[in-house]
């Protein structure tokens, strides 16, 4: 799976989470990588593509610094590197959304910036990477393009570029009342209170959109984690990182299924008193190994093939065959890992309980 990132991102003088995390996640897949991701310097974006969806006079403003209200109107303070900046981080989302379209899957370490308007910044938030990437699908030949927005924050600026396009869908699932808009049939806004109903609401809007016509061709994801509890700028008590790490796993499970590219970015989620520095890119890495659940070469998509050298060579073979059928690829890998783990224990397939027999039975006609 391609990860966009480069040290381009972390260039800017202001230094907040936003201008900094994705230079700790990076440094976290050194450390301890996760297998299968392969990380990638985006080409730059350029000034003219930015201009589809910004206004000249904002683009130039951030170009050169002036006017200075103009150039901070962000909330970011200005200074020359914020333009290489904001051409390396929106680059990295726009290459991200074609590689998914090409490969099913893949993600930059940059953020969505949903708050950034057509003529200005706003919440911190310089250009519209999920916009520009919208944009870029769309040009690419995409007709269908939904941006998922699961930052605790709701996504208005987003809102507002959109406009009356149809080919653009916004799902937005936020927790705190900042940047909130009027929703529409195409753009909904669901607001949750109360921690218990999170992923329901999820679950319910995931289930809407697969009404959706004509389907989508790309689901741009802007994966939040400032819905935790423990960040003090969005977070809502009761969202734990199980909750978060189940959210990813139902998101990329669902493109999966819907057979839908998926390229996610970074978004919220913010050291603080209650939140330290490893916890959060801890929880930027559930996003990643979310998106790895889509990849059927890579662990953890798959049990290492060790884990089923003990069992009967027949039962081996023909779990070896379905292994990334489309059937079992659909069932997600929970259910495969239960699959795998009740052969280890049924060592025969004679053994092997009947629901199970027949996940591989249906999978092998498939192969
Ligand atoms: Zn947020």
């Amino acid at each position: 799976m391609k990860l966009f990132y480069s040290s381009s991102y972390v260039v800017a003088r202001h230094s907040s989470d936003t201008t900094r995390k994705a230079a700790w996640i990076a440094d976290s897949l050194r450390a301890s990588p996760i297998a299968g991701i392969e990380m990638e310097a985006p080409d730059p974006l350029t000034a003219e593509k930015l201009e589809k969806v910004h206004e000249p006079g904002y683009v130039r403003a951030i170009r050169r610094g002036q006017p200075p209200e103009l150039a901070g109107s962000s909330g970011l303070d200005w200074d020359p590197k914020v333009w290489p900046m904001a051409l390396a981080t929106n680059g990295g989302v726009a290459a991200a959304a074609l590689a998914a379209l090409r490969d099913g899957v893949a993600g930059s370490l940059s953020s969505g910036l949903h708050h950034a308007r057509h003529d200005r910044g706003e919440g911190y938030c310089t250009f519209n990477g999920l916009m520009l990437a919208a944009r870029a699908a769309l040009f690419a030949g995409a007709r269908a393009v939904l941006i998922l927005d699961f930052d605790a924050h709701c996504g208005g600026g987003t809102r507002s570029l959109i406009g009356n396009d149809a080919a653009i869908q916004q799902a937005d699932v936020a927790v705190a009342s900042f940047d909130a808009y009027r929703g529409s049939a195409k753009q909904t806004l669901d607001f949750v209170r109360r921690a218990d109903s999170y992923l329901p609401a999820i679950e319910a809007r995931l289930r809407r959109l697969e009404e959706a016509w004509p389907a989508f061709d790309l689901c741009l994801y802007n994966a939040g984690m400032d819905p935790y509890e423990g960040c003090d700028l969005g977070g809502l008590r009761g969202i734990t990182e199980s909750m978060l790490e189940r959210r990813e796993q139902l998101v990329f499970d669902w493109c999966g299924r819907q057979n839908i590219p998926v390229a996610f970015v970074l978004a919220g989620g913010y050291t603080g008193e209650r939140l330290d520095r490893d916890t959060l890119v801890g929880l930027h890495r559930l996003t990643l190994l979310g998106a790895m659940r889509l990849q059927p070469d890579g662990p953890p998509a798959r049990p290492p093939r060790s884990s089923l050298t003990w069992i009967s060579p027949k039962l081996d073979r023909r779990l070896e065959r379905v292994t990334n059928s489309p059937t079992i690829r659909a069932a997600g890998l929970g259910r495969w890992q239960e699959l795998v783990a009740s052969a280890a224990q049924a060592k025969e397939w004679e053994y092997l309980p009947s629901c199970y027999q027949d996940l591989v039975v249906r999978a092998e006609q498939d192969v």
